[in-house]
């Protein structure tokens, strides 16, 4: 569908234009259209669908044909990279529309605090904001939120994941209850829900297909041993001219330095990114590796759904993420925007039972690539022990040389696997659990939304 079918200011249209986007995407099909017309929105959507201007589109065409005035917006969002990517995208959709917009995250120095202060004190039209740091700043008296009538919340799932759920909380309860509220989450897991029946007013609910990555991406795996990743890894990229871009993820910091070490020892151009880095020289490394200076940036998971750089023609996963929803967020930093990727995952003898669970959520056998001859043997395919992300390891983990010996550690039993979420299932519990609310506030005679008398929750705060 072209935008022009959707109804957007020409202004927008115009600057969408510009963007270089040709059609939008499925989400955008669906959640532009309902935003417009000022309903509650619940969309089930992955980061890399196109999700933040399906977001932002609507709002920035509200605040204009509305003639909004002040701060009207607010955005929230888990990690600084998500505030700021979304904040450059809004700049560039508001380019023509003078509409100002701010990011707002932790991590920065006494003048980004004062740019903030000044942003909120001023009236800036759209906060995007991480919740810890939106929320230093709300507890001060200079901060205006009489006016906003637009809250969006990003990565809702992630956001309860890391912890933030009071924080949101308490920030919902600073603002306006008259507003429009835009929830948008990669799955809709029960705490998701018990968030949405609190603070959403009769929403759409709008999902495209969850936890399926782009077809663009070619899957494969590996089975090695810890020993032979690092080699692995160098007969894979070495030489390869095509790879420009890559990605090494894994799951702890750790492991990070030291595949960084190895790489390096290799002569590779690469560099660390972890949760551990300031965050300037955070910025510096993902600047450098857009402009291709670094060839390979090694990563934890604070890069799997955070950051949006095009053009990564390979993401190498050096473990396998415990989550399984992670794997297709890792996998996704390839392939964006239509273009083609390639995905190689390395599994050890401990992580197979996970990457069985992953082919089960993803509905696809990913095709074990063979090491060449000259590595000697990998260890074979089994699912008879393998790490539990339930329960620690169910076997010992391998140290890291190769070896033949066969598997002796009678299996534990296996947990069980976590239940997929079916669009139906969610939906159905969401959909009866509003209607035993409405029930339940009919029968006690209350007329004002859940919102209204609903307590801030504290049970889910983790970190
Ligand atoms: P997001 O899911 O919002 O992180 O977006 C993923 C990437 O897709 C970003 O680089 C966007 O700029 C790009 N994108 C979003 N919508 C479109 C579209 N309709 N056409 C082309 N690219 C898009």
């Amino acid at each position: 569908m072209k935008f022009e079918e959707l109804n957007l200011a020409p202004e927008i249209i115009e600057a969408i234009g510009y963007m270089g986007y040709e059609k939008a995407s499925p989400i955008q099909e669906k959640a532009i259209p309902a935003a417009i017309n000022g309903k509650d929105l619940i969309a089930v959507a992955q980061t890399g669908t196109g999700k933040t201007a399906a977001f932002t589109l609507p709002i920035l065409h509200n605040i204009i044909t509305n003639k909004i005035k002040g701060t009207s917006t607010l955005i929230i969002t888990p990690t600084r990279e998500l505030a700021m990517q979304i904040d450059r995208q809004i700049q560039g959709f508001a380019y023509f529309l003078g509409i100002n917009s701010i990011a707002i995250y932790g991590g920065g120095d006494a003048k980004e605090w004062d740019q903030q202060k000044a942003a909120l004190r001023d009236g800036c039209e759209v906060i995007v904001a991480t919740p810890g740091k939106l929320l230093s700043h709300l507890n001060m008296s200079y901060a205006k939120t009489d006016k906003i009538c637009h809250l969006i919340l990003d990565e809702a799932d992630r956001m309860l994941d890391m912890g933030f759920v009071d924080d949101i909380n308490k920030i919902i309860s600073k603002l306006p209850k008259k507003r429009q509220t835009l929830m948008f989450s990669a799955t809709m897991p029960p705490k998701i829900e018990s968030l949405a029946r609190k603070i959403l007013v009769d929403p759409e609910i709008v999902t495209i297909a969850i936890s399926k990555p782009s077809e663009k991406i070619v899957q494969e795996a590996c089975l090695v041993y810890d020993g032979q990743k690092i080699d692995f890894i160098n007969h894979l990229v070495n030489g390869e001219e095509n790879y420009k871009s890559i990605i090494v993820f894994s799951s702890t910091k750790r492991k990070v330095n030291d595949i960084v070490r190895g790489l390096r020892n290799k002569k590779y151009v690469v560099e660390a990114m972890s949760s551990d880095l300031e965050q300037s020289q955070r910025e510096e490394i993902i600047r450098d590796f857009t402009a291709k200076k670094i060839r390979i940036v090694v990563a934890t998971d604070v890069m799997s759904r955070g950051v949006d750089i095009k053009d990564i023609d390979l993401v190498i996963n050096f473990d396998v993420p415990s989550n399984e929803e992670e794997y297709v967020h890792r996998i996704g930093r390839t392939a964006r925007a239509g273009s083609d990727g390639r995905a190689v995952t390395l599994v050890n003898e401990a992580d197979m039972y996970n990457f069985n669970n992953i082919e089960k959520l993803i509905e696809k056998e990913v095709p074990k690539i063979k090491m060449p001859a000259s590595f000697g043997e990998g260890p074979e395919w089994s699912l008879k022990g393998g790490r539990s992300k339930y329960g620690g390891n169910t076997k010992p983990r391998s140290n890291s040389k190769p070896s033949n010996k066969p598997n002796s550690t009678t299996p534990k039993p296996k947990p069980k696997a976590k239940q997929q979420e079916t669009k139906g299932g969610y939906l159905k519990r969401y959909k009866d659990g509003l209607k035993k609310k409405a029930e339940e506030e009919a029968a006690a005679g209350k007329t004002e939304s859940s919102e209204n008398t609903a307590k801030p929750d504290n049970s889910e705060a983790t970190a």
